[in-house]
């Protein structure tokens, strides 16, 4: 019992239920703050909020460019904001050396399931409407196409007016994606994922730094992460609905041609991308959804394995790993290093330059290993490339 007390002091902290408070109370009156009204209405086109959001957000991306150079000028202890944690890019990813490999797979999975996670869904929801999949994707929410868990779970209230056969459908989907698919849904799945992934492919293009976040940083995202949670499992029963509150409703309604009204998810929406411009990930590392598929990572098929023998403390996984977990690197005696928050992205396993090291599995089998072969032909290029680099300087400067 002390244990139990002991837990969830440590869950409600004074923070958590601060923000708990606020955002509630901004959910409940969110009816009278919508965003984007005209979503909902006949009048425009379902695309134009997702359109205005993009535009917001490179604003603000614009501007906080803009101030992190005035801090960094005006204070050069602030100038660690300034530097992107140092990354090793082997295996093809720097610009234009990118091999066909794990990684162009899951960009294609990511670039498949987000369209038929948006146009397969809706066009399956009208074909034979009513359904319940293990899926978690919003237009199947409108017209109530298709249910889906998500939904279910962001409404638990409803389970009261439902029959058992309908709470059994609920609640086998939701195991059968834990298991099956895991946290694999962040990496590989997820319409959110994709964005931002591809918010921070822009970035990189742009020659843009990032932010780097610290383990003290990624201790204080903690809060934030219980808070959503328990607002997303909760708000129902106090009258507020998670969905206005949500990112992930501002996308794939309206590009599946739903209008909806946005309340602040909009704002949500430009908070993500604008997070996720600096710093990789930035809504997986608080998504309550995605935790809380984590929590049950334990009886989840997908796994990431360790070789303590291989590994020679190199760093470079954690330095990786977007969600910054640690124990990757840190690990000494465990042979599985899956944790809740990891969305199995692979990219530790990519970034690993010792044979086996690391690895994905699904059901005992490791279908992806680290290999230095790979690790090593992404640096010789690199190598190549830098000494043509430095040949041309010293060119240019004897000259
Ligand atoms: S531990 Fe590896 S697979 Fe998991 S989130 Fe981090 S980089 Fe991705
Ligand atoms: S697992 Fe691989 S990348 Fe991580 S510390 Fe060990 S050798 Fe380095």
């Amino acid at each position: 019992m002390k244990k139990i007390y002991l837990k969830l002091r440590k869950i409600f902290t004074p923070t958590v239920i601060v923000i708990c408070g606020v955002l509630m109370l901004l959910s409940l009156f969110a009816g009278n703050l919508v965003f984007y009204a005209f979503g909902s209405d006949d009048s425009g086109y379902a695309i134009t909020p997702v359109l205005i959001i993009l535009l917001l957000a490179i604003i603000g991306i614009v501007l906080c460019l803009w101030l992190r150079r005035r801090i960094v000028r005006n204070d050069p202890v602030m100038g660690r904001f300034a530097a992107e944690r140092i990354s090793l890019k082997p295996g093809g990813t720097v610009k234009g050396q990118r091999k066909f490999g794990f990684m162009t797979i899951r960009w294609m999975i990511m670039l498949i399931s987000f369209f038929a996670l948006i146009y397969g869904v809706k066009w399956l929801g009208q074909g034979f409407g009513n359904i319940e999949l293990p899926i978690f994707a919003c237009p199947i929410n409108q017209d109530q196409l298709i249910d889906s868990s998500c939904y279910t779970l962001a409404h638990l209230n409803s389970l009261v007016g439902m029959s058992w056969s309908e709470i059994g459908i609920f609640l086998g989907s939701l195991l059968l994606s834990i298991v099956v698919l895991g946290r694999f849904i962040c990496g590989f799945l997820c319409p959110m994922g994709l964005i931002q992934d591809l918010t921070h492919e822009t970035r990189q293009g742009l020659k843009i730094e990032g932010l780097s976040f610290n383990e003290k940083l990624y201790s204080r995202l903690k809060p934030i992460k219980w808070t959503l949670l328990l607002l997303f499992l909760g708000l129902s029963f106090v009258g507020g609905n998670f969905c206005n509150i949500c990112p992930a409703i501002t996308v794939s309604p309206a590009l599946a041609g739903f209008k909806v009204s946005l309340f602040l998810s909009g704002f949500a929406m430009i908070v993500v991308i604008i997070g996720s411009f600096f710093k990789r990930r930035f809504f997986c590392n608080i998504c309550p959804l995605g935790y809380l598929i984590g929590l049950g990572h334990r009886i989840s098929l997908f796994r990431i394995k360790k070789d303590c023998q291989a590994c020679t403390e190199c760093g470079a996984c954690y330095e990786a790993c977007p969600m910054g977990i640690k124990t990757i690197y840190t690990e000494r005696e465990k042979r599985d290093v899956t944790t809740a928050d990891c969305i199995m992205c692979g990219e530790c396993i990519d970034k690993c330059p010792e044979n086996k090291a690391l690895a994905m599995s699904f059901g005992g089998l490791r279908f992806y290993k680290a290999s230095r072969k790979t690790f090593m032909s992404g640096h010789k290029k690199n190598e190549k490339r830098l000494k043509r680099l430095i040949r041309k300087r010293e060119k240019n400067e004897s000259n």
